[in-house]
């Protein structure tokens, strides 16, 4: 019996998404990471399994998964393809404010057909001016009657750019309004003109078309401002921020799990010539796998605590949301590191997948929040000082 295992109620999930990583991501994995193509063919597979409702309710077509079940289903996609389950992740995370905070119309319009796959959705927050200061946002909207002007939207990171249909997109409600005055927005690709304005070209998570786009044209009031307007603090970032914090750790922890199973293979397979003896029988290499296996258990303790808080009383504390993310993706980068050193040349010359694992790993540090910011933040709280500025 292991203790990470999934309850009967969450089985049926989580081995779907073994299935769909096994037989459809990891196949293609190396492939979509070298071309840096976007993974449509994946994405279509996941709508087909109903996953791109994963945590909708059923009232609504969705799967309605506990927070739990989602972070395994997201963890079990990034070990075999971190571009995939990172840009799935963003789908997640900008669904759950969707279909939180939907009023009637937005059901049907968005909620719905989310559910039933016809819709990617992506979140567009972050901006080139504040970067990694995710609390500011420059970008802004005017009011014009029933309908909001995009007239300055330019946004930094937007992974899934362009291929996504729905756009998760907090605004200053108005220039001038006042840092903090945000509104939240469903821009729709299909209504809105919008450009990409460069390339993507990532150090890793290569297939994730994470560009900065431009928005232009207007949203309706009704249909597309996500709750009232200005209530991004209030009760937008409330919808989103947990689910969003515990899923970024899901795809780390993943990454990590991932490259400990290809070094787990290399070391096995690798033989040496002159004794036909594998590298797995050097002692110094199963030491190196003991703390690989050591540091990815602590973090799923901890990553798994969070979600069952979340799924058992409804909200986890704040700090700890931020503190997972930073453990998962200090582990994966240590994992992936340390599975590098034990793949030899062999794999720094591309005879594996584990350089693609590391390169993944390395966008956790600086991805909002950024491991730098975690830890200003931890530390200033338990200073008693304010979080931010
Ligand atoms: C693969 C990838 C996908 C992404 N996808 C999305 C997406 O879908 N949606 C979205 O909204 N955004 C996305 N982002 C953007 C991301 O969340 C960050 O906003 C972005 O990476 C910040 O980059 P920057 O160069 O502006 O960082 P900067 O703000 O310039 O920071 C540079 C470095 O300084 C550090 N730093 C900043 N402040 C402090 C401080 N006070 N003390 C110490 N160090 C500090 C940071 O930690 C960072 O390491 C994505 C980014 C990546 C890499």
């Amino acid at each position: 019996m292991t203790l990470f295992a999934p309850l009967p109620r969450q089985e049926n999930l989580v081995k779907l998404a073994e299935q769909l990583a096994g037989d459809v991501l990891r196949p293609r994995a190396d492939e979509v990471d070298r071309t840096a193509e976007f993974p449509r063919a994946n994405f279509d597979e996941l709508a087909k399994a109903g996953l791109f409702g994963m945590r909708i309710p059923a009232k609504w077509g969705g799967l309605g998964a506990d927070v739990q079940t989602a972070v395994m289903v997201i963890e079990r996609l990034a070990r075999a393809c971190a571009s995939t389950a990172m840009c799935f992740k963003m789908h997640s995370e900008a669904t759950e404010p969707i279909w939180r905070l939907a009023n009637p119309e937005q059901v049907e319009a968005f909620v719905k057909p989310i559910a039933a796959g016809k819709l990617l959705v992506t979140s567009a927050i972050s901006e080139a001016g504040t970067g990694s200061h995710t609390w500011v946002m420059q970008s802004h909207a005017t009011r014009n009657g029933d309908k909001y002007d995009l007239t300055e939207v330019h946004k930094g990171w937007v992974t899934s750019s362009g291929h996504a249909d729905l756009y998760f997109t907090p605004v200053l409600h108005d220039k001038g309004a006042g840092t903090g005055n945000y509104t939240a927005f469903v821009i729709e690709k299909a209504a809105t003109q919008w450009t990409i304005d460069a390339p993507w070209n990532g150090l890793g998570m290569r297939a994730n078309a994470s560009s900065p786009m431009t928005f232009k044209g207007s949203v309706k009031a009704s249909r597309n401002r996500l709750g009232d307007e200005c209530a991004w603090q209030t009760r937008v970032f409330p919808a989103f921020m947990p689910f969003s914090m515990i899923t970024f750790a899901a795809v780390f922890l993943g990454i990590a799990e991932g490259a400990c199973e290809e070094a787990m293979a290399h070391v096995t397979g690798r033989k040496y010539g002159d004794t036909g003896s594998p590298l797995a029988k050097l002692d110094g290499i199963q030491r190196y796998l003991g703390e690989m296996r050591l540091s990815i258990d602590r973090t799923r303790a901890f990553v798994m605590a969070v979600a069952r808080q979340m799924d058992d009383e409804g909200a986890a504390d704040p700090r700890h949301l931020i503190q997972c993310v930073c453990a998962a993706d200090e582990t994966a980068l240590e994992v992936a590191r340390a599975a590098m050193n034990i793949g030899g040349g062999k794999s720094y010359a591309g005879a594996n997948s584990l350089g693609r694992y590391l390169r993944d790993a390395q966008a956790g540090s600086v991805m909002a929040p950024t491991d730098d910011v975690v830890k200003l933040r931890v530390g200033r709280l338990m200073l008693g000082l304010p979080q931010f500025g």
